[in-house]
């Protein structure tokens, strides 16, 4: 295991990058520490493959180092780095049994016997893949192929890094689920270091102690999923974690108060000196799991339309019409129909405040 060290590192495929949209990397600067389960998450084209390829040699940087364990690796390439790599679909061995395949990484460098038994065994048991140890790879599932794959992975106990590219697109959706646990409790158990790209959510969130958000070739938050939820530090982080994400409603800053078209917030001390003098597009935050509805206007509320209620059996997922901002909340409970009129209270204590997409309270 190493501890991975980015400095400085950009990077853009095409010769002459002018401007920053020219750059599928934009400048970063991270520390992964050893022994961490860290998720790349972002939307397609954001430059999660891209960063993970740079971490295993596959691509060198335009610029900035990578750093393993404080040694330069930036110019190695992937054979010299000591990284285990999974992809999206299997990369196995249809030949040979299950065994064979687990145990190739560990021949390849010259194990003995025993440890190789012992070691297949021990990965094997975790991935439930020892009733089917003895079977040729070919005559099995796609999904038993990539928990060999995944097994492949995760055979060396003396890997720099287990780097994951969306291994768990081809899998079944309740074994993705089973799956996720059990990678979780594979990484407490082998104390690897693991890096797992994925587009989904919920994948990221259930894998990772830490969870890197990227969006446009930029890192915009590293944080756990509570970090992330409870308090995004940009406006993409609280729109792109959530189902659906947070409330992003632009809005002045006058006297004390936030305005939202014809309505006004009451401001506390701390998030009106923060916002005092902020220039720029300024945005209010609030996720739709904080947002109350009243049906009379109490102190702290503003009035609203509804626009549509939906009962999801768990919940009740509303829009509300505020000014000229759709608001969606998540309520136990709502009798309101489309068209009523009700009042929407946005808990101060919960509510974030955004200076040009970055949050300052
Ligand atoms: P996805 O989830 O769709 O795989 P991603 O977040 O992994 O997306 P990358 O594949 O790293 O994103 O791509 C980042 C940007 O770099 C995209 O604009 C993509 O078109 C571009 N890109 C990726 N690979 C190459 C390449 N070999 N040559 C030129 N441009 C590339």
């Amino acid at each position: 295991m190493a501890r991975i060290e980015l400095r400085e590192l950009a990077h853009a495929y095409g010769a002459n990058p002018s401007q920053p949209s020219d750059y599928a990397l934009r400048p970063m600067d991270m520390d992964w520490d050893d022994g961490g389960a860290y998720a790349l998450l972002g939307p397609s084209g954001c430059g999660k493959t891209t960063l993970l390829n740079i971490i295993s040699g596959l691509v060198r940087p335009s610029h900035g180092r990578v750093l393993f364990d404080g040694k330069d690796v930036t110019e190695l390439p992937p054979e010299a780095r000591n990284i285990a790599q999974v992809f999206q679909f299997p990369v196995i061995y249809d030949t040979m049994t299950v065994f064979d395949n687990l145990a190739f990484p560990l021949r390849n460098r010259g194990w003995k016997t025993g440890d190789i038994n012992k070691r297949v065994h021990q990965v094997a048991e975790m991935l439930e893949l020892s009733p089917d140890l003895k079977h040729r790879a070919s005559g099995l599932s796609v999904d038993a192929k990539q928990k060999i794959s995944l097994g492949r992975g995760l055979v060396r106990p003396d890997v720099a890094a287990v780097l994951f590219d969306e291994p768990l697109t081809v899998i079944d959706p309740h074994l993705k689920w089973l799956l996720r646990r059990k990678l979780k409790e594979i990484h407490h158990e082998l104390k690897l270091s693991l890096i797992y790209v994925t587009h989904d959510q919920v994948e990221a969130l259930t894998f990772a102690d830490k969870v890197v958000v990227m969006t446009q070739g930029e890192v915009v938050q590293a944080g756990s999923a509570q970090e992330l939820f409870e308090e995004p530090a940009h406006t993409f982080v609280g729109y792109f974690i959530g189902n659906p994400g947070m409330n992003l409603l632009p809005c002045s800053i006058a006297d004390g108060h936030a305005r939202i078209d014809g309505s006004s917030i009451a401001l506390s001390p701390s998030t009106a000196a923060a916002l005092q003098g902020a220039q720029g597009k300024i945005t209010l935050g609030i996720r739709p799991e904080f947002v109350e509805c009243e049906f009379e206007q109490q102190e702290g509320t503003v009035p609203a339309t509804v626009n549509a209620v939906r009962n999801l059996g768990t919940h009740y997922l509303a829009d509300f019409q505020l000014g000229g901002n759709a608001v969606f909340a998540k309520l136990r409970y709502l009798t309101a129909r489309a068209g009523d009129k009700v009042w929407l209270r946005l808990p101060p204590d919960r509510t974030l405040y955004y200076v040009n997409d970055k949050r300052v309270a």
